[in-house]
This record gives structure tokens, C-alpha cells and sequence, in this order.
């Protein structure tokens, strides 16, 4: 079986590397000759949107995914005549328009921060009336790791917000008051088995995620599973997703989903019984999904713009390295380091130690 990739990033390294004991293969499509999966994978270099190399794709492909949400609906739309694509082009519609998808989260019964959506400054000033000080104007499309994001405190900073959406659509959000960020990861097949994952409770600085660690008998998993299971069963959705999620106390808002593997659920592969690279892998195959169940502590640091020396991080017990075979770049995400331990102060202590080695290093 041959697994097709849209992008060839660290996420599809990460599932090339989880489908090989599974007997799988991969071809990714992907600009950059150096992209990380290409130790890994047969390689079609080109744009994402090269009707030759999509064509190729489809051809040699069982079933083809992909690591990145932005991928363009003509894409989707030409790669799903030619072949299985996962998970389905509506999940990717939604996920890629911060308005339709709080939209969708709402009709669906899914509660979200109050917003509106923003096309000029008068749209704007009139939000504002309604949602009050401090908020969040976010353009539609393309935003990602906080990018296309300012914060707004006052009247004031209305005109350089609207300057700095350049022109593009626009959605105004209440700024949310949250006690913790979480995520929840799940997999879904095409028979519509379910598995869920453990809440990760992730720190961001900056819009970009720094650590994210699993959850153990939290009071929100119920509620998150029922939110994620909605989501999951209105899209007839295939593959793993990830929803971000605020607890703001006696609930859970929804902030926005990603129709992938997700940056949040990389201690899975060490951290649970089956990672969510693998699971995503069973769920396209329509194949039985693995157990999700954490194996002791575990969590995840990023190291972002540059890396601590590799000897340092091996001489950590319990620390495993995942480096992305990427040269290192101002607010790049390099590499990441899964913590897993099965006491709760061999786990404190080293997860600790492996903040202080990213912060070392960070240049975001
Ligand atoms: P996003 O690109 O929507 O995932 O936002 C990136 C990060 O910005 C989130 O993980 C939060 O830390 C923060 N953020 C986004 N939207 C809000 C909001 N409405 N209220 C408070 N913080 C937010």
C-alpha cells in the first residue's frame, strides 16, 4: 500500500515513519528538495498545485492525505475524482475560513467565543459595540502559529488593526478569559469508530506552541469527546483530527480544528499505546484503530529557531528526540522532545529541564 501525501514536512515525516513497521510506503508532493520527508518517501517536487505531479499523485497513491489545511478546493476537488482522498475536501472548505467554521461550530451546537465578521473598519466599530474590550481581529484565511492575528484593547487600535489585515476578509473574536488551552485529538474510520485521545493541556508564547502535555482523568475529556464526536459525525469526517479548545472554567469554547495530525499530540509517540501518526494511518486504511491510552506521564516541548546540543538532550533519561532535519530559522519549528515517565517526579523534574533547553535556544 502506497500512502500519498500532500506537503512533505515534519508532519509527514512523522507518518512515514509510523507507517513502515505497518508495511506501507509513501509519495509526498512538496516544493522544497529538502523537505523532511524525503529520506523517506519517493519525492515529487513541485508546486502543490501542479496538475502533472497531482495527476502522478493520484496515480501511484491508494489513498492520499495531506499535512496542511491550506490546501487549495480545486486540489482536493481534482485529487477526489482521481483517488481516495482523506480526510473529506469539506472538512478542509471549513477548516481554511476561520468564519465558516465558528459558523459551522454553532449550528452544530458547539460553543465559541462571540464574533463577527469584519470587511471594513465601519464593520469593525460596529462589532466592537457589541463585544466589547479586549478581542481578537484574525484575518479568515491562511492564519496560523497566531500569524495574521493583533489583539485589541481600545478605540485606538481599530484604524492600525484593519491596516494590518492588509486588505484581507476578516473576523473579529471576544478575547477569551481561559484558565487552560487544551487540545483533543481523535480518530475517526469510514466505519465511524471513534478513539480519543487524552485532552493535551498546550502553553503557547507568542501564537506558537511550546509544550503541550497529556492529560490524565480530566474533568473536560467528557465534554471535549462530545464536541469532537459532533464534529467528527457532521462532516462524516475520516482520519484524525485535532480540536483546540479554552477552559474557561465551568466549560469548554471551541477555538478552531485542524484536519490533520496535529503539533499538540506528538507525545503519542512515545506517550500513548498507539500514536496519532499511526491511528491516522489505520483510520485512511479503514484498518482497526489502536489503543490511546497514555503510557505514564508524558508531554512534548518544541524547540523553536534553533536546537540544544543532541547530547545534552540524550543524556536525559526518559527524553526522546525528534529532530526534523531542518535548517534552523527564526521562529522555526526544528525539532521536538517527547517526556515519558512513569513517576510523577521523574516526569516534573525532566519535562523541567527540557522547557529550560528549548527556552535556551528560542530566538521567536
Ligand atoms: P489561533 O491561530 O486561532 O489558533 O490562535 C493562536 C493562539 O492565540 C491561541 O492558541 C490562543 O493562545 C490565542 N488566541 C486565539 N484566539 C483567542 C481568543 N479569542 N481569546 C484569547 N486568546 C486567543
Amino acid at each position: 500500500m502506497k500512502i500519498g501525501i500532500l506537503g512533505g514536512g515534519q508532519l509527514a515525516r512523522m507518518l512515514a515513519l509510523a507507517g513502515y513497521p505497518l508495511g506501507l510506503r509513501f509519495i509526498v508532493l512538496d516544493p522544497d528538495p529538502d523537505a523532511g520527508a524525503d529520506p523517506l518517501s519517493e519525492h515529487l517536487l513541485g508546486a502543490y498545485d501542479d496538475p502533472q505531479l497531482l495527476a502522478q499523485l493520484a496515480e501511484h497513491a491508494d489513498v492520499v492525505t495531506y499535512e496542511f489545511e491550506n490546501v487549495p478546493a480545486h486540489v482536493a476537488e481534482f485529487l477526489s475524482q482521481r483517488t481516495r482522498v482523506y480526510p473529506p475536501s469539506n472538512a478542509l472548505a471549513i477548516a481554511q475560513d476561520r468564519l465558516l467554521e465558528k459558523t459551522f461550530f454553532n449550528d452544530i451546537g458547539i460553543a465559541t467565543a462571540a464574533y463577527a465578521s469584519v470587511d471594513s473598519l465601519a464593520d469593525l466599530q460596529l462589532a466592537m459595540v457589541a463585544l466589547g474590550y479586549p478581542a481578537v481581529l484574525k484575518t479568515r484565511h491562511m492564519g496560523y502559529d497566531g500569524k495574521g492575528q493583533v489583539v485589541l484593547r481600545s478605540a485606538s487600535d481599530l484604524e492600525p488593526a484593519m491596516a494590518a489585515m492588509q486588505g484581507a476578509a476578516a473576523i473579529v473574536e471576544g478575547f477569551v478569559d481561559y484558565r487552560r488551552e487544551l487540545s483533543i485529538i481523535a480518530a475517526r474510520r469510514p466505519s465511524g469508530d471513534i478513539a480519543f485521545y487524552p485532552l493535551s493541556e498546550n502553553r503557547h508564547d507568542g501564537g506558537i506552541l511550546r509544550v503541550a502535555r497529556a492529560c490524565h482523568d480530566d474533568p473536560m475529556q467528557a465534554m471535549a469527546e462530545v464536541y469532537v464526536r459532533r464534529l467528527l459525525e457532521k462532516l462524516d469526517y475520516v482520519g484524525v483530527i485535532a480540536l483546540e479548545l479554552f477552559d474557561v472554567g465551568d466549560r469548554l469554547l471551541v477555538n478552531e480544528f485542524a484536519p490533520r495530525v496535529h503539533n499538540s499530540g506528538h507525545w503519542s509517540i512515545e506517550g500513548a499505546e498507539t500514536s496519532q501518526f499511526e491511528n491516522h494511518l489505520r483510520a485512511i486504511l479503514d484498518l482497526p484503530l489502536g489503543a490511546t491510552a497514555t503510557r505514564g506521564h508524558t508531554a512534548m516541548v518544541n524547540f523553536i529557531g534553533g536546537l540544544p546540543a543532541s547530547t545534552h538532550l540524550l543524556a536525559c533519561r526518559n527524553v526522546h528526540l525528534h529532530l526534523y532535519d531542518k535548517q534552523p530559522r527564526k521562529g522555526r519549528k526544528v525539532a521536538h522532545a517527547t517526556v515519558r515517565a512513569d513517576e510523577a517526579a521523574v516526569f516534573e523534574n525532566t519535562l523541567a529541564q527540557l522547557i529550560q533547553f528549548a527556552d535556551d535556544v528560542d530566538d521567536s
